[in-house]
């Protein structure tokens, strides 16, 4: 199966005209509560798809963690690495979206920054019951090198997601399977700015030489560009009429996972990542735009 060891949040989103600025108060069109975080959703995206899949997370004793467990439990991820911690709020994230689907968002992390090694090692038959080991930055970086390290050792498949930006050590990067950053990402990572293929490859190449086996840059609708030690190999996405790109790169990343596992093909597994995105990018919200695998077959038939 796949482990995804990462972040829950709580989604509260408001409709707006016009994103407010420092001062103001404008009111806005509906609000939803929609699950998210980007472990919970890479999570439910790779459960959709048809992957045995667990989670190892961190939530408060509050309603909002009732209502992730949930969405996770009834898309048939195992939960029972995710841990409730008295006193602490579940991670939250405030989103305003404008008419034009640009957004602005305040995460508060609560729990998810209070994922520690201790909780990596309770937690470890469920990484070694796994095949694929998968991180992203929202909980505290130091357990996420911890995680990766304990992955390999076990000679696990391990995908890392390093969003939000942030730079990584060198020993997570040292035998990491796969790297899966957004052009924005992997300026951070690679600490050069990137502005066109040329300086993408280049930096691929940076992280390979540090001992990653492969980088595949998502470009939003423009594709991915996937880059080994011996080439670099473009995808096109799919065309699909776009209403919310949000969990756009979580449903890539679940939607990849579970086909490699499936296939042990990366380039189906790519195709396959990008079909799931493209189907996400025609629905709202995080958890709730995420395709199963029958609404996958049907749209893809
Ligand atoms: P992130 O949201 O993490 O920045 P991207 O925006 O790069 O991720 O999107 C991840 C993947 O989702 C892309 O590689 C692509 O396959 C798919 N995708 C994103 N936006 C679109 C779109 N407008 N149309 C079709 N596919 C898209």
């Amino acid at each position: 199966g796949i482990c995804v060891i990462g972040s829950l949040n709580m989604d509260l989103v408001v409709r707006v005209k016009e994103i407010p600025k420092k001062g103001e108060t404008v009111i806005g069109k509906d609000f939803s509560t929609v699950p998210g975080g980007k472990g919970a959703n890479q999570a439910v995206a790779a459960s959709r798809l048809g992957a045995k899949t667990f989670m190892i997370g961190k939530v408060g004793d509050d309603s909002f963690a009732k209502n992730l467990k949930e969405s996770l439990s009834s898309s048939n991820v195992d939960i029972k690495g995710l841990q409730e911690e008295k006193n602490l709020p579940t991670g939250v994230a405030l989103i305003s979206v404008d008419e034009h689907g640009g957004n602005s968002i305040i995460v508060a992390p609560g729990a998810n920054f209070e994922m520690r090694k201790e909780d990596i090692d309770k937690n470890m038959s469920l990484i070694e019951d796994s095949k694929i080991v998968v991180l992203q930055h929202e909980i505290p970086i130091e357990t996420v090198s911890y995680a990766l390290a304990a992955a390999k050792s076990k000679g696990k498949i391990t995908v890392l997601n390093p969003a939000p930006a942030d730079e990584v050590s060198l020993e997570a990067l040292k035998g990491l399977d796969f790297i899966i950053p957004n052009e924005h990402e992997l300026e951070t990572l690679c600490k050069q700015k990137i502005t066109d293929e040329k300086s993408m490859i280049e930096g691929a190449k940076s992280l390979i030489e540090k001992g990653v086996k492969n980088v595949i840059i998502t470009l939003g609708e423009k594709g991915c560009l996937h880059v080994t030690a011996s080439e670099s190999i473009n995808y096109d996405a799919f065309k699909v009429v776009a209403v919310d790109t949000t969990a756009a790169g979580d449903s890539f990343i679940g939607g990849f996972c579970a086909n490699y596992l499936k296939t042990g093909d990366i380039k189906a597994a790519i195709v396959f990542g990008q079909k799931t995105a493209a189907l996400s990018v025609t629905k709202y919200g995080a958890q709730s735009s995420i395709p199963t695998i029958e609404e996958f077959e049907e749209f893809w038939r």
